[in-house]
């Protein structure tokens, strides 16, 4: 029998590291979740203790990451990713994306593993490229606030392509559009959980600027499975993941409002410092590298989405 493959999903506690674990045990990998903590939660993996084919490793990822015995796959998604997570903890979030990053490919190097890094829409900043496609350099502002993620995830993707080119690693680079689904935290601050649990508990939704900036919203399930296929294939240049149907905010929070029965409205409340105007990707790439596209339309993932989080308002 073929030995089994080994996965080390770091950020596994996290949203996205979460359901990453649960679909690598699904396709039959040994799964070692390491997390800090620090914006995850334990629940979001509790189900999986009890399993002999997963470990949890509490550790930050920002020191020197050991682990034993062998390692097929690396999955780097440890970083605060929301803007009030990473606005509250700027210094971690460089750390994380800079010399957990380092770690990160260090190990990768001894154990001969290959390592897909978790990078992001930001690197784009406030896009003057629209759709976005993977050739456009972007538009950051470096010391804004929002700089310590961008700068972070930038540089992230600079050492992981020269660990490519200088070391011969197999590296792989995932842009990942606004993803959502279960297990996002209620309170992360992102529009999402925002809209949804002001509309359910009967607040008003606080859109931000006059709502007209847009995002594309993508179901969890379909980055995991662009996540999935990227690092199979054989590609080592940058791919973004997300769905390409954008939206106003505006118009996103009135169809929260319509989905929730909800009486409320929205309020308008100052726009953050270098809040992206649009953001959409030009998922060209995925799909025709991974033969890749969205399955879920924005009425499918926000069924499961809105059960989970009536649970967790209610409760
Ligand atoms: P999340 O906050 O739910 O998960 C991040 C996890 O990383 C948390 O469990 C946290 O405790 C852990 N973590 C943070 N710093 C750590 C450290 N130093 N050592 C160990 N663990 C650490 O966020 P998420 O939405 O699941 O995002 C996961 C990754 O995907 C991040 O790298 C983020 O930048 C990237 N990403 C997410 C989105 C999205 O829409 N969700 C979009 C673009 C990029
Ligand atoms: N936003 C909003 N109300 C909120 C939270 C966010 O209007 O309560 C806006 C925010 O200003 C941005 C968009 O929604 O224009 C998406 O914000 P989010 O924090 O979800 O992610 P971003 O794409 O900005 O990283």
């Amino acid at each position: 029998m073929a030995k089994k493959k080994k996965v080390l999903i770091t950020g596994g506690a996290g949203f996205l590291g979460s359901h990453l674990c649960d679909r690598f045990l699904k396709e039959g990998y040994d799964v070692i979740a390491m997390d800090n903590l620090i914006t995850g939660s334990l629940e979001n993996i509790e189900h999986l203790f009890k399993r002999e084919d997963f470990v949890f490793y509490h550790h930050d990822v920002s020191k020197f990451v050991h682990v034993p015995g062998d390692l097929d796959y690396i999955l780097h998604f440890a970083s605060p990713a929301s803007p009030i997570d990473y606005l509250k903890m700027p210094i971690q979030t460089l750390k994380v994306g800079s010399l957990g990053t380092h770690n990160l490919l260090g190990l990768a190097k001894a154990k001969n593993a290959r390592i897909l890094i978790a990078s992001t829409s930001e690197v784009y900043g406030d896009p003057l490229v629209h759709p976005q496609t993977e050739d456009y350099w972007g538009n950051v502002n470096p010391v804004g606030p929002r700089g310590v993620y961008d700068e972070a995830k930038r540089f992230q993707e600079a050492i992981t392509m020269a660990y490519h080119t200088f070391h011969g690693l197999e590296t792989r680079i995932i842009r990942i559009f606004n993803t959502y689904g279960p297990r996002m935290r209620l309170d992360d601050g992102r529009v999402l959980p925002a809209f949804i649990s002001q509309a359910l508990r009967g607040e008003d939704l606080t859109c931000f600027g006059d709502g007209s900036q847009t995002r594309s919203f993508c179901y969890v399930d379909d980055l995991v499975e662009g996540i999935y296929r990227l690092l199979l294939s054989d590609y080592p240049h940058p791919v973004n993941i997300g769905n390409p149907d954008e939206i106003t905010i505006k118009q996103f929070g009135e169809e929260i409002i319509k989905l929730t029965n909800a009486n409320q409205k929205l309020i308008f409340k100052p726009l953050p410092t270098d809040d992206p105007k649009q953001r959409k990707p030009d998922t060209t790439k995925a799909r025709e590298i991974l033969g890749w596209e969205p399955k879920y339309s924005r009425a499918e993932g926000l069924k499961p989405t809105l059960e989970y989080f009536k649970n967790k308002v209610l409760k």
